[in-house]
């Protein structure tokens, strides 16, 4: 089964239970900065949204807009029942503090899992986890490679891994080329998260049981690149475009459910 086709077949599930709510799951994203990149992404959010019978709510602040005024939109959001998550899509505009815009939603809400506080997991991570689980990829006991250490793709991911009993690695831009080359080649799992194009390629001997999960989204000449190059001899790769943002875009919905599902029992 494609990536296309799994995500297709969990939202049809969701949808499916979506049917059956009285009261409908409902996020805000809060828009501050208007690239065609934001722009992009946002339609995306609202297109899965709307397909699952889940309701979203665009603000959008002008791109001259002050730190205040994001931050009072957030407690609006933050405060307002309606909204079971919040995100606030990035990058924001340079005159405001990423970090704080980040830990200022109220992490039941934050179904981005950007915050350091929030109890959801962040969404990249979160959704290549459970595409490993559903298609049964041993993970305990297994040697994982992740390759990169953002906070929102690698950290996160070499937790999630680390809980389910993988022997984790983490390389950076600081890991030498040798080390490189003895990492990779003994992994059974690599997730990539560089931001180079093809940044993995024929150059190593991976083993031909490898899965290899491509996070890298590169945007060269209008065209989409991953950071592996297509067609290793390895057991499995996720393409790009068609992969990994499939499944964090599904995750986001995820996310949303939990955090409902959260505020009902609650109240
Ligand atoms: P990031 O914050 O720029 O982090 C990149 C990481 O790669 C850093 O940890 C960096 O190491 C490491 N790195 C850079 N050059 C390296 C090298 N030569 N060898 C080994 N490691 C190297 O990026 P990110 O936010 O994690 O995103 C990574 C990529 O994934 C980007 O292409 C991004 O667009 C994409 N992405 C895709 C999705 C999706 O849904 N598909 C979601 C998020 C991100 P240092 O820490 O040492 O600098």
């Amino acid at each position: 089964m494609t990536i296309k086709e799994y995500v297709r077949d969990k939202k049809q599930k969701l949808k499916e239970k979506i049917d059956k709510l009285s009261i409908k799951p409902c996020f805000a994203i809060v828009q501050v900065n208007d690239d065609e990149a934001s722009n992009a992404y946002i339609r995306g959010k609202l297109k899965d949204a709307s397909e699952v019978g889940i309701e979203a709510k665009l603000f959008k602040l002008p791109s001259n807009s002050t730190q205040d005024d994001v931050l009072k939109q957030i407690d609006v959001i933050n405060k307002d029942d309606t909204y079971h998550g919040l995100i606030v899509q990035m990058p924001l505009p340079k005159q405001i503090d990423e970090e704080l815009i980040k830990r200022s939603v109220y992490y039941k809400k934050d179904i981005d899992g950007f915050s350091p506080l929030s109890w959801l997991n962040a969404c990249t991570p979160s959704g290549i986890l459970h595409y490993l689980k559903d298609n049964n990829i041993e993970i305990k006991g297994k040697n994982a490679v992740v390759i990169g250490r953002s906070n929102i793709v690698g950290r996160p991911m070499a937790r999630l891994l680390l809980n389910e009993s993988a022997n984790v690695t983490v390389l950076h831009s600081k890991t030498s080329e040798d080390d490189m080359r003895f990492y990779v080649e003994h992994a059974d799992i690599i997730v990539v998260a560089v931001g180079k194009k093809y940044f993995l390629d024929n150059r190593f001997n991976y083993k031909k049981s490898a899965v290899i999960i491509d996070v890298g989204i590169n945007r060269i000449d209008g065209h989409l690149y991953g950071d592996v190059v297509p067609n290793l001899d390895v057991k499995l790769q996720t393409p790009v475009p068609g992969g990994v943002g499939l499944l964090t875009r599904l995750a986001l919905l995820n996310n949303l459910m939990e955090a409902y599902e959260d505020e009902i029992s609650n109240s």
